[in-house]
């Protein structure tokens, strides 16, 4: 991270004469070449700042596409049910009409719905957006066939690739059959990821939509392109020597065994797991790609215990919870990435086994089901160190459920708060107007 702050790469203004920028220029060509190898794709454009943005330039390059060649009426955006939430809003804000496709039992996109919506909109079909791997940690193995479909009736194929972290140096969406996808730099290629940035979502396509990419009025490449996605040419610039880096010092060895590496901990997770927390999507050979939903809905019949009680105590144990209750209610999605060691991951485990035997106390009538560790965390100090104690576990078990926790505690600053509650009533925490009279 301390090259950023360097003042040959932080100081420089985005709309420095061209001739300033010439190290600039040269970075994004070689990220911009690598990238492209790493997805199969023909051109690629660094100009969005999130993956939302690759998904809005990406639309925008089909409808330019489509209306060069007389396709203008093509507007249907077929999106399956397990999509993210950003690709239909992409679509909508791209002018494009969303139709939903359904998903079969097992998470996958359900090819005979998909083909009934392509022949029913065949006319009109301008694209197709999925996730590969899924959002459901899966590899469909019919994504092939899947693109050839959409093909088959005039449409384009986005493929989301904000999972590329199970593709790097082993399969390429260009290849397979997508025909444009955005990649997510602050996921996949190192970059700090914060909530919304700073992040960049380059948008790579194939070569006959390569003329479309987005342009910049100071000049540059694509003069006929759909237009700035952002407003400097170079988009999130200053973040970008990140994923340089990242590519330079890993070599393409290195960035397919990044990408087995988050396979393999996925799968050791949802293995190590599997008679606590049973995965709820995986291929037919028991395997999930990148991350794996563990299916908490039943323990809510036996325990009452849900996902969100597991996520706060999880915070007593000392970890931030992982996704909860997206892309299914009531479930958690794990996703290790390559990033964590093997010591991390069976600390992870071991948290989540412990947990399992907790709720298996509410299970056999230890603890009452609204009156349990679970229930009441996270614990603050403040909750387990006052005068009183009237639960039915002591403060120990509150605190200390591992006896490692002795060692290295993390204390919540805050117990429980009721998120349904907060999200429905809005407060605002600046002053009252009156204060001014
Ligand atoms: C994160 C994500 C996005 C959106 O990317 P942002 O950079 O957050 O805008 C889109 N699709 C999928 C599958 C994602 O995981």
């Amino acid at each position: 991270m301390i090259p950023i702050t360097w003042p040959e790469f932080a100081h420089i203004h985005p709309f420095a004469p061209h001739d300033q920028l010439l190290g600039y220029a040269e970075l994004d060509q070689q990220l911009r070449d690598w990238l492209c190898q790493a997805t199969g794709y023909a051109g690629i454009s660094l100009q969005p700042n999130a993956g939302s943005q690759g998904e809005y330039a990406g639309l925008l390059v089909i409808k330019a596409y489509l209306e060069a060649n007389g396709q203008g009426q093509r507007n249907i955006c077929l999106i399956p049910s397990s999509a993210h939430g950003t690709n239909p809003a992409s679509a909508q804000m791209a002018g494009m009409k969303v139709v939903v496709t359904a998903c079969d039992a097992q998470g996958n996109v359900d090819m005979a719905d998909l083909q009934a919506k392509c022949e029913q909109h065949s006319a009109n079909l301008a694209c197709v957006m999925i996730t590969y791997p899924s959002t459901h940690g899966v590899f469909e193995t019919q994504v092939k066939e899947l693109c050839a479909l959409v093909h088959s009736h005039g449409g384009r194929v986005y493929v989301d690739g904000a999972n590329m972290n199970a593709l790097v140096g082993v399969a390429a969406p260009g290849e397979f059959g997508g025909d444009v996808s955005h990649l997510n730099l602050h996921k996949t290629f190192c970059i700090p990821h914060g909530g919304g940035g700073p992040g960049v979502g380059p948008v790579c396509v194939v070569a006959d939509l390569v003329p479309y990419l987005p342009g910049h009025a100071t000049g540059g490449i694509h003069v006929n392109g759909v237009g700035a996605i952002s407003a400097a040419p170079l988009g999130n610039a200053a973040v970008l020597p990140i994923s340089w880096m990242y590519c330079r010092m890993m070599g393409a060895d290195g960035l397919k065994q990044a990408t087995e590496v988050a396979i393999l901990s996925a799968n050791y997770i949802s293995a190590r797991l599997k008679d606590c927390y049973p995965t709820l999507y995986a291929s037919e050979n028991g395997h999930v790609a990148h991350e794996c939903i563990l299916d908490l809905r039943p323990l809510k019949e036996t325990s009452g215990v849900m996902a969100e009680d597991v996520a706060k105590r999880l915070m007593d144990y000392g970890f931030h919870a992982p996704t909860l209750s997206f892309p299914v209610p009531n479930t958690l999605m794990i996703e290790p990435t390559e990033s964590e060691t093997l010591a991390e991951l069976d600390r992870f485990i071991h948290a989540m086994i412990a947990i399992r035997e907790e709720i298996r106390q509410v299970e056999n009538g230890h603890w009452p089901q609204d009156n349990n560790p679970l229930k009441h965390a996270p614990h603050t100090a403040a909750s387990l160190l006052g005068a009183a104690w009237e639960r039915p576990y002591s403060r120990e078990t509150g605190a200390f459920p591992l006896a490692s926790l002795k060692q290295v505690k993390y204390w919540p600053p805050i117990g429980r708060v009721d998120n349904v509650y907060g999200d429905r009533n809005l407060s605002c925490s600046c002053v009252p107007v009156e204060h001014y009279a």
